[in-house]
């Protein structure tokens, strides 16, 4: 052992080479032209200075100090580290629209659309009739109040935005009267009674959790109420003995004391799903016809399109509403509105949804495309799993997903893997999905029952190959 240590195998501090010879070295070239001096310089330093303290330590073996073996690690720590955050995944949890996956998938026409706004100057605010200052609502203002039959809309950063934003331009310290029953939590800290207090409105709530009467509405108004509210009860159902009032009832009764109904629609769709085989959602347009003054949703939920909070309704609340020092601070971006305008404008040929939007066509994708892609990757998971996994082909059932009607479930099918050895499964289902999270396009299930399980409704045919490709070889 001693003589290795003071042998020619190993390098002492003074043999590491320096900095200067190393940036001039042949095997550098390739890392400065790919991350420049400042970083490669940065990363020689840590190598360097890692080299030296196992040096004093004992000894470095000789061959880690050639320029070619510190170029190699000096590569490898910046790819990694330029390696993006934000990467592609396949979402094969069964949730369509996920909200820690990035929820709606863009249509091409809004990718283009959003690709043309980055890169071009636009008619954000300009008129391009008159050549003065425009209104960037203007830009899909009129598409929303065609496809909702509102008299006005605006747009803003996301449904809690527009929520907090209607609530405080038509509610700052008055009383707002909502149900028991539909005081909800949305995942991410969204809750009814804390936006309501940063709105400045004060919550006044009424009936009880599973029943709440017209009677209870009534009894609660006072001089104090801005509105009666309503909220879609998103990610939950009450059912058993229940009673609640459907937004005609409260649109009458809001309206027979002067007050506006406004209504939280949360995932809110512009046409009826039975259309598609999917569970009847009531529509925006269905809530402002049933006497509703003032609709918000979401953009990137059933609406297929992107991060968004639409608010659509009465003319003289739309406008109050814009007026509200905070609709500035909410606005949203020029690429928001370049992404919606394309979804919305996909409304308009109804017949053509199901294929052109991406998120009606992940819905309302056939069994008959699912079980066959099913039976074809089954084999190559299982080699790529090993022999201590049996996979199968199975049905199973996706969720629409981001609180969208969150008990309907929709026929589909994937693969359940389960652990072949003997003995609590548990570690190895949780090993194998580490090594599918690990893969380049992470692969992303979900672990029940002693399974892993990968709903393939997701996987697109033309998505397939490039699936396949990166299971070629067993996971290590
Ligand atoms: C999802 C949801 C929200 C929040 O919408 P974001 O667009 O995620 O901000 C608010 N209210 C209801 C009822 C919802 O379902």
């Amino acid at each position: 052992m001693a003589d290795q240590l003071s042998g020619a195998g190993l390098a002492a501090a003074s043999d590491i080479p320096s900095l200067d010879r190393l940036l001039n070295a042949e095997a550098l070239r390739p890392a400065l032209a790919t991350h420049g001096r400042t970083q490669v310089v940065a990363a020689l330093r840590r190598d360097l200075e890692a080299l030296r303290k196992r040096a004093l330590d004992g000894g470095v073996p000789r061959h880690e100090l050639e320029a070619a073996a510190v170029a190699a690690r000096t590569s490898a720590a910046l790819d990694e580290a330029a390696r993006p955050r934000l990467r592609a995944v396949y979402n094969l949890t069964g949730t369509v629209l996920h909200t820690n996956l990035g929820r709606a998938l863009l249509p091409d026409e809004a990718v283009a659309s959003v690709l043309r706004a980055l890169t071009t100057p636009a008619n954000l605010e300009f008129d391009l009739d008159t050549g003065g200052r425009g209104d960037r609502d203007d830009l899909i203002d009129d598409l929303l109040c065609e496809l909702t039959g509102a008299e006005a809309a605006t747009v803003v950063n996301n449904n809690a935005a527009a929520v907090l934003l209607m609530l405080n331009a038509l509610a700052d310290r008055r009383e707002v009267v909502v149900s028991r029953g539909e005081l909800v939590e949305i995942g991410g800290a969204f809750r009814i009674p804390d936006i309501m207090k940063r709105a400045g409105a004060k919550l006044v709530e009424v009936g009880t959790t599973n029943r709440t009467h017209a009677a209870d509405y009534e009894n609660a108004i006072g001089p104090r109420t801005a509105m009666l509210m309503k909220v879609h009860c998103s990610n939950y159902a009450v059912t058993g003995f229940t009673k609640s009032v459907g937004v005609a009832d409260v649109a009458a009764l809001a309206h027979a004391r002067g007050l506006p109904a406004t209504v939280d629609l949360g995932s809110g769709t512009l046409v009826d799903l039975t259309q598609f085989g999917l569970p009847k959602e009531d529509t925006v347009r269905e809530t402002i016809a049933a006497g509703a003054d003032l609709v918000t949703f979401s953009g990137d939920k059933l609406l297929g399109g992107p991060q968004a909070g639409l608010l659509v309704g009465r003319a003289d609340l739309i406008r109050k509403i814009k007026k509200n020092p905070l609709k500035r601070a909410l606005r949203v971006s020029k690429l928001t509105l370049a992404a919606l305008e394309p979804v919305l404008q996909l409304y308009r040929a109804p017949e053509f949804l199901a294929q052109r939007l991406t998120t009606l066509r992940l819905l309302t994708r056939p069994m008959r495309d699912i079980q066959p892609q099913a039976e074809r990757l089954r084999g190559v998971l299982a080699h790529a799993a090993g022999p201590s996994y049996a996979v199968e082909a199975v049905p199973m059932f996706s969720q629409i997903g981001s609180g969208a009607l969150p008990i309907d479930q929709l026929p589909s099918y994937g693969l359940a893997v389960r652990y072949a050895g003997s003995g609590r499964p548990g570690r190895h289902l949780d090993r194998l999905e580490t090594l599918l999270r690990r893969l380049p396009v992470p692969v992303i299930g979900r672990i029940a029952d002693d399974a892993l399980w990968l709903d393939l409704r997701c996987l697109e045919d033309r998505d397939e190959a490039a699936f396949t490709a990166q299971l070629a070889e067993p996971l290590a």
